[in-house]
């Protein structure tokens, strides 16, 4: 099993730690040519704006909507902005997820958050804990996407499309990995 994890931005390093503690392959994506003999692809949390310009500079735009096409991707905070169809502003997508998403919608970096979740996919193990940082929120699920977990009060914090994942929160951020080795069994 071999994961790219996209490298221009943001918080690749704490995927890849965390990937190879589950005994995976792991690769920095920066190029088209990097997404060769990937089983997956996981976009990290950063700056949403900044991983859409460069994805459009290192011509990866085109490429990345191709491997969703076969392949399982997972987008984790900013991460999560580009699968979307929809981000309620003009912003370099992949547009391969059916999700609108909203940016920054729990306010500012001190609105920051931890939250324990429950995620039925994780199996055994009790609640999730979640850590958002300036999270986007998942507005909505259509078509073929399903949310995955909500907050108490209902708002989408994850969504699933067949291979392709989104949550508002950070796992590569904690010690819990049973949402990265969920992704590994949609990678199979
Ligand atoms: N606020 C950032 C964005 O919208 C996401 C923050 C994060 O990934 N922790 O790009």
């Amino acid at each position: 099993m071999k994961i790219g994890v996209l490298a221009i931005q943001g918080d690749f390093a704490e995927h890849i730690t965390m990937l190879k503690r589950l005994g995976a392959e792991t690769a920095e994506v920066r190029l088209p040519r990097h997404l060769d003999e990937l089983d997956g692809l996981i976009i990290p949390g950063g700056e949403s704006t900044t991983i859409g310009k460069l994805s459009v500079d290192f011509g990866l735009l085109e490429p990345l909507r191709q491997f969703g096409k076969s392949h399982a991707i997972w987008g984790t905070c900013a991460g999560a902005i580009s699968p979307s169809k929809d981000a309620r502003r003009a912003q370099p997508l992949l547009s391969i997820m059916d999700i609108t998403v909203a940016r920054n919608a729990f306010g500012r970096q001190v609105d920051s958050f931890e939250a324990d979740l429950d995620i039925p996919e994780l199996g055994e193990g009790g609640a999730y804990h979640a850590i958002f940082i300036r999270a986007p929120i998942i507005e909505s699920v259509f078509g073929e996407a399903k949310a995955l977990c909500t907050l108490p009060d209902g708002r989408i914090v994850a969504a699933q499309q067949g291979r392709l994942l989104a949550t508002s929160f950070h796992p590569e951020l904690t010690d819990d990995s049973r949402f990265h080795e969920y992704f590994l069994s949609l990678a199979k």
